[in-house]
């Protein structure tokens, strides 16, 4: 029998299919291929946003007058005690960082067969507090940015943004003070050159859109900054 270094890796990890094979994170069915994470019928009924192929969308409405942007999409609604929460959960809370890696490989051939996000130059993920970093072992958003940046044929950038502050519970009821108490949360590495460059913005789930926000706010504050924005999840 041909046994080989590239041969080996396979064996192992049919043995490790077969005495620990992977379930559906919603239905709990086995899988058939496992970096799916969702059986096929689950998949199916993911809600997906399409927002790619639309200009003028739900998200893209809801930023408008608080900062210029070219284009933003999210791959899939967000929806409390949903298939798409049970999938961020895992992601953030279970050790699967590689959730991301699938979802950035789907929302990335989405973008690019949109034509609406081309020409970007730099990925950027929303950062995480560099102690809850290292408590959670990953930012979430690091593989689905780096599967983004891939697809779009962009460079990931993970030292441009910086968060300083934890967040604060949200007890300020209005948009704008949301937004000025996470201004203060973030900020910009200017040893990085982005003049003139046109910046995607990732993040996992965009709900208020405040980070987002904030983010977007110290990107532009550099000249001829061009923006658009990516997420995993709307929650409307
Ligand atoms: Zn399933």
């Amino acid at each position: 029998m041909l046994i080989n270094n590239y041969f080996m890796p396979n064996i192992l990890a049919d043995l490790f299919d077969l005495f620990f094979p992977q379930e559906c994170l919603n239905c709990r069915n086995l899988l058939e291929k496992k970096d799916t994470y969702l059986c096929f019928s689950c998949l199916s009924e993911l809600p997906q946003t399409h927002f790619s192929f639309h200009q003028g969308n739900e998200l893209e409405m809801s930023f408008k007058g608080r900062i210029p942007i070219k284009a933003a999409t999210s791959l899939l609604f967000f929806e409390k005690k949903g298939m798409v929460q049970k999938l961020m959960h895992e992601l953030k809370y279970h050790n699967k960082p590689k959730i991301g890696t699938f979802l950035g490989n789907w929302l990335g051939k989405e973008m690019v067969a949109s034509k609406r996000f081309e020409m970007i130059d730099f990925v950027v993920p929303v950062p995480l507090h560099p102690e809850k970093e290292r408590k959670r072992g990953y930012n979430q958003v690091h593989f689905f940015a780096k599967s983004l940046a891939q697809g779009l044929e962009a460079e990931l950038k993970e030292d441009l943004l910086k968060k300083i502050r934890n967040s604060q519970t949200q007890t300020l009821k209005s948009r704008q003070n949301r937004f000025l108490s996470k201004e203060k949360e973030f900020i910009l590495n200017e040893a990085c050159e982005i003049e003139n460059k046109h910046i995607l913005l990732v993040d996992d789930t965009i709900t208020s859109g405040a980070t987002m926000q904030a983010c977007a706010h110290l990107l532009r504050s550099v000249s001829g900054v061009r923006l658009s924005l990516a997420s995993m999840a709307f929650s409307a």
